[in-house]
């Protein structure tokens, strides 16, 4: 209920919109009721043969009706679409803006395929709230007061059947639908939501898939969600189905009784046979209004989950909170880490234990480990995915907590080992890094970049995931963006790796050339050439082992030693 409320309340800044709406909704079934009762009184008069100018106020009542019901109902459906696209337009920027802070480290729980169903389907599905569930009870209960005054009219008795088949029709049949169809259309949601996952998965994994053999079994996973899927399917028409007949029954029920308490009158004269013909006809047509009432009671638990799934996203605390007065970023680039301690939620070991190192302006230091030592963690936090749950950086003497954390990462290049690139072409992928570069611009990183090859290629497209570049042209292309982005730090986190000896090699060398003048702090468990740092701190565990000049941490015979004679035996 509190988030149907929410959901209704996001309603607010177009509510006049949607209170049109429904009136000419019920504009609508009231030209439909006109009709209706014009047509039925047309005839009957007509039967009675009596002479054509008798007839002429039906014909009028008959021909405006019939215009007036069209016309209405455009303007209605315009209205009502028009209103719910504007605010489900809303709701998507919205979402996007509650999204990004998140990113990445509340997001890390999310499947990508089921963010993305959040994004498109769950929004898509709040279209159901604004254009069926809130309008059709409004227009249902207006209907069945213009009824009231019709048909009490003639019969107070009349009336008081109707009024009971057209509650029966709009309380007692949505509540009984709804309990029946309790879970079903929860369950359609979330068996969607599994099966966008595993397809997702199988396409974005076919090629792993064929190679082990198991296409087939993810197919049966996918078919076996479709089989559980149709079978709620069927669970939720038949309950449709039930509303339907239950609402036809209603009407029915409604006529028998008009005609029970009216057909006395009739005979005594004090009703006209033709005006009965007229109130029972106008009366089928008044049950026009509570046959919306079935989609939108089905789809409304579907709908409020669909919202609960928004706010939960929504709702979430975002890990960095950029600070209110952030200070400008310093003009030095001095990086100071003291004492840095960081555990994953849900880990229980520490990723980083009391981590201190610092890379004064200029200078080159290396940060070297074994894997899971807790080296690509300093790169999450000194971005700021992460903060610290102890310790501090800083850069020119400021803690980066009190930057502005986008300008942080505007002067801070990172190439890692996992270049992420757009399915687009591979001119926008380097734009990323520098919206505003001119061709030439992109043309000289490229080629500084070791990618001269590329120059004639910006406009072609760069394949999902860049699947259309080699791996060691995908990383090059990271060195490209981070030539454009021109930050004065840079932070190479295993920039090299998955390379093969000899683009390693030249990859290392376009690097240097590229960060020469800047400071740099590079990650990395292949100890190569390290006599180009001017400092290597050794990370085991997530505590600092060891730190110093390569020479010295030979001399020194300790891990580092260890780890670079494994390297170079043989
Ligand atoms: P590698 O050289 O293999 O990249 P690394 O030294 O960079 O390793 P980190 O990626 O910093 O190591 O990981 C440090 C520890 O934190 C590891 O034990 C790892 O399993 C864990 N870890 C890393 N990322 C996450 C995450 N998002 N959630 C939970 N634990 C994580």
């Amino acid at each position: 209920m509190k988030t149907f409320l929410r959901l209704a309340g996001l309603t607010r800044p177009f509510a006049w919109w949607m209170l049109l709406a429904a009136l000419i909704g019920f504009a609508t079934i009231g030209s439909g009721i006109g009709l209706l009762m014009a047509s039925a009184w047309l005839i009957t008069t007509a039967a009675l043969m009596p002479a054509l100018s008798a007839l002429q106020i039906g014909i009028t009542g008959v021909r405006f009706f019939g215009i007036s019901r069209g016309v209405i109902r455009y303007a209605e459906r315009l209205i009502s679409h028009n209103t719910t696209f504007r605010i489900l337009t809303r709701l998507r920027v919205w979402f996007y803006d509650a999204v990004e802070p998140l990113a990445p480290a509340r997001l890390a729980a999310y499947k990508s395929a089921d963010l993305l169903k959040r994004i498109v389907d769950d929004i898509q599905s709040l279209e159901n709230i604004y254009a069926r569930v809130l309008s059709p009870p409004v227009t249902a209960a207006l209907v069945t007061l213009l009824m009231w005054f019709v048909v009490s009219h003639w019969s107070t008795s009349a009336a008081e059947g109707v009024l009971a088949s057209q509650l029966f029709a709009g309380l007692a049949v949505p509540l009984l639908t709804t309990r029946l169809a309790a879970g079903t259309a929860r369950n359609i949601t979330a068996l969607q939501g599994e099966q966008q996952v595993l397809a997702v998965d199988m396409v974005q994994g076919m090629s792993e898939l064929r190679v082990f053999g198991m296409v087939g079994d993810y197919a049966e996973k996918l078919h076996e969600a479709e089989v559980k899927k149709l079978a709620l399917q069927k669970r939720a028409a038949f309950i449709e189905g039930l509303h339907e007949s239950l609402t036809g029954l209603a009407m029915n029920g409604a006529v028998i009784w008009i005609l029970f308490s009216m057909v006395p009158l009739v005979k005594s004269g004090a009703v006209n046979a033709i005006t009965l013909a007229s109130v029972v006809f106008g009366v089928m047509a008044s049950f026009e209004a509570f046959l919306p009432l079935t989609g939108s009671v089905q789809n409304i638990e579907a709908d409020v989950r669909a919202g609960e799934r928004l706010f939960e996203i929504i709702d979430a605390k975002p890990e960095v909170v950029p600070p209110e007065r952030p200070e400008a970023f310093p003009k030095s680039t001095d990086i100071q880490v003291r004492n840095l301690a960081f555990t994953y939620p849900g880990s229980n070991r520490a990723a980083l234990d009391g981590v201190s190192f610092s890379v004064p302006q200029g200078a080159r230091t290396a940060i070297v480990g074994p894997s899971g030592a807790g080296k690509s963690t300093i790169t999450s936090l000194m971005v700021r995915f992460w903060n610290p749950a102890q310790g501090e950086i800083s850069i020119g003497g400021q803690t980066i907590d009190k930057l502005d954390p986008e300008e942080l990462r505007r002067n801070i290049a990172v190439v890692s080992q996992r270049t992420y690139l757009f399915g687009q072409t591979i001119r926008e992928n380097l734009l990323l890094a520098a919206p505003e570069a001119t061709d030439e611009q992109l043309r000289n990183a490229l080629v500084m970049a070791g990618l001269g090859d590329l120059q004639s290629r910006l406009d072609d497209w760069a394949g999902q995931h860049g699947m259309n570049l080699s791996g060691g042209e995908r990383q090059r292309l990271a060195v490209a963006r981070m030539i454009l982005q021109d930050a004065p730090v840079i932070v190479l986190d295993e920039a090299t790796a998955n390379l093969d000896a000899l683009t390693e090699q030249a990859l290392l060398e376009t690097l240097d050339h590229a960060s020469h003048g800047k400071t740099v702090l590079s990650i990395t468990h292949n100890l190569h050439r390290m006599e180009r740092y001017d400092e290597i701190v050794v990370l085991y565990e997530g505590k600092v082992i060891e730190h110093g000049s390569h020479d010295e941490l030979l001399k020194a015979g300790g891990f580092y030693a260890g780890m670079w004679r494994l390297q170079h035996a043989g």
